[in-house]
């Protein structure tokens, strides 16, 4: 524990009256009841009864450390951006990680997606990079998120988690097979936060000064090494230390042991996009290294723990919105939908505020615009100036200089079927025979298996299919460890994805 940072001085109530005794109630006689003219006791009671803002949806476990990123490569000609455009050049940052469908109180260890969240405090506005330890994701379409959601929680009945329908979603969804396949991996259990990578997982615009466009997607390659726990050891530690991963980072950091990562990208330029064999917006392919090989951009090391976990880690809010000039969207619609929701779950937890709060607000530039009011507006709120563009009595103007280059967008508005060119199964396929050691696919196959064993055997069957279908042999094993008849496993592989879920096998 830290010293008080109210130091020796008064004790007194929120609005500054000093408090005589905080040990007895005010009450009518020694044994008598409470006095309501207690008003110590009446705003120390209430306050408390206020101390829990909404927890995140997804997300809600986490810890966080604030450090810096330093360029190690101008990218001045890919993009504008300024923190990336001079060697040498240092922006704090400050960085959440955390688990993904468990409550604020579940364990570390959980089989989860971990997410990796960089706020970057650049001179032109704060950068946010939301993205996860894996480079792919389950769905490619927003639509389905609340629902695959829902299956990762607690069955509405039981209110337990539910192997039945973490597998039906799953199962049904055949795009997810390749998440799947990394999740169950020892890559879905880390030792720790800094002994992971962290993706971006989605495809960004950058633009430069010339208003060239290429696509990027960025890699935080671990410096600590990948390690992983086997699912034995994240079932034993999720019981005796389920805060294990926290601990660790803060206790790296605070030993002066800075954690860092090899901060990369992978370029594409824009004309290359529209010609590649499949669309490389989709959020469930990764760009092979081959063909577009890592560029290293510079170095992130964390190397101060928050000093208050409310104030800095709990109040934090990131969101893929949160660009500056030369960084902007893609096409992918689910960044476009993050865009919208990441913004939107922070005006529901924290308030239309949210971005006044420290932790949020631009540090290494001022942010000024004509938004005002609302619930704890805690600065001058514009003091006297102007509330409105244009006006013309000096307040802040708009840049065109920033502009991004024009983007060129057709198309019919539809609700358009899956791509012709989407192979759901090429990837995941090549990370099982060409990517993962022996060793990495036993592990894989015994974790599927602990784990798919819990659900309905049709189920169970319909699942092994798409592992089939990504690889023979992977399908083979995980039948295998699960005693289910290959022959219905084949059948099932061999079925459109209508046919399999109109199935009855089991
Ligand atoms: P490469 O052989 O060039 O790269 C393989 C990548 O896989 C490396 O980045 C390695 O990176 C990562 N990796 C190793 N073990 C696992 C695991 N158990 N789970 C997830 N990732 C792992 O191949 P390609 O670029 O051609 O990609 C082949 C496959 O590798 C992809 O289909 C994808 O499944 C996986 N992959 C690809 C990435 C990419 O951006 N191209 C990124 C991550 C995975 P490291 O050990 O440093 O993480």
């Amino acid at each position: 524990m830290a010293k008080s940072k109210s130091g020796k001085g008064k004790l007194t109530t929120a609005s500054g009256m000093p408090v005589d005794n905080d040990q007895q109630t005010l009450t009518a006689g020694a044994r008598g009841p409470a006095l309501m003219q207690d008003v110590h006791l009446m705003e120390k009671l209430a306050h408390f009864n206020r101390e829990r803002i909404p927890e995140r949806v997804v997300h809600a476990k986490g810890a966080g450390a604030h450090g810096v990123f330093e360029c190690t490569a101008d990218m001045s000609a890919y993009t504008r951006a300024k923190f990336v455009g001079e060697v040498g050049k240092k922006t704090d940052v400050f960085a959440r990680f955390s688990t993904v469908g468990g409550e604020k109180g579940s364990a570390d260890a959980a089989r989860d997606p971990r997410g990796f969240a960089i706020k970057f405090y650049t001179e032109e506005g704060n950068y946010d990079m939301t993205g996860n330890n894996t480079p792919v994701f389950f769905i490619r379409d927003p639509l389905k998120f609340p629902d695959f959601i829902h299956t990762q929680k607690r069955n509405p009945a039981t209110n337990a988690p539910d192997p039945d329908m973490f597998w039906d979603f799953l199962s049904l969804t055949p795009e997810s097979i390749h998440q799947v396949t990394i999740l169950f991996s020892d890559r879905g259990t880390p030792r720790c936060y800094r002994c992971m990578n962290g993706y971006s997982s989605h495809t960004f615009k950058w633009y430069n000064e010339k208003g060239e466009v290429f696509w990027v997607q960025y890699h935080f390659k671990t410096l600590q090494g990948i390690q992983n726990l086997t699912r034995q050891e994240a079932a034993r530690l999720a019981g005796e230390d389920p805060d294990h991963a926290t601990k660790d980072l803060y206790k790296a950091i605070e030993t002066g042991d800075f954690p860092s990562w090899r901060v990369c990208v992978q370029i594409m330029p824009a004309r290359e996009a529209q010609n590649f064999r499949w669309n490389i917006f989709d959020i469930t392919k990764v760009w092979p290294h081959k063909e577009y090989p890592l560029v290293e951009i510079g170095r992130m090391t964390l190397n101060r723990n928050p000093e208050n976990y409310f104030a800095e880690v709990e109040q934090s809010a990131f969101s893929p919105g949160n660009f500056v000039p030369g960084i902007g969207a893609s096409p992918d619609k689910m960044l476009q939908a993050r865009i919208i929701s990441y913004h939107d779950a922070h005006l529901y937890r924290l308030g239309p505020n949210y971005q006044l709060l420290p932790i949020n607000a631009p540090k290494a530039t001022t942010a000024a615009n004509y938004q005002r009011d609302g619930y704890m507006r805690l600065d001058d709120n514009g003091g006297g100036g102007p509330n409105y563009w244009p006006n013309s009595m000096g307040g802040p103007a708009p840049d065109p200089s920033v502009a991004e280059p024009p983007i060129e967008i057709e198309g019919q508005g539809a609700r358009h079927p899956q791509d012709v060119t989407d192979d759901d199964f090429f990837q995941p396929g090549e990370l099982y025979r060409r990517v993962m050691t022996e060793t990495d696919r036993e592990h894989l196959v015994g974790n599927i298996a602990a784990h798919l064993g819990n659900a309905a055997k049709r189920i169970q069957l319909r699942q092994t299919a798409l592992f089939f279908k990504a690889d023979q042999d992977y399908g083979r094993r995980v039948a295998e460890g699960l005693g289910l008849d290959m022959k219905k496993v084949e059948e099932l592989a061999a079925m459109t994805p209508e046919e399999r879920a109109a199935s009855t096998a089991e």
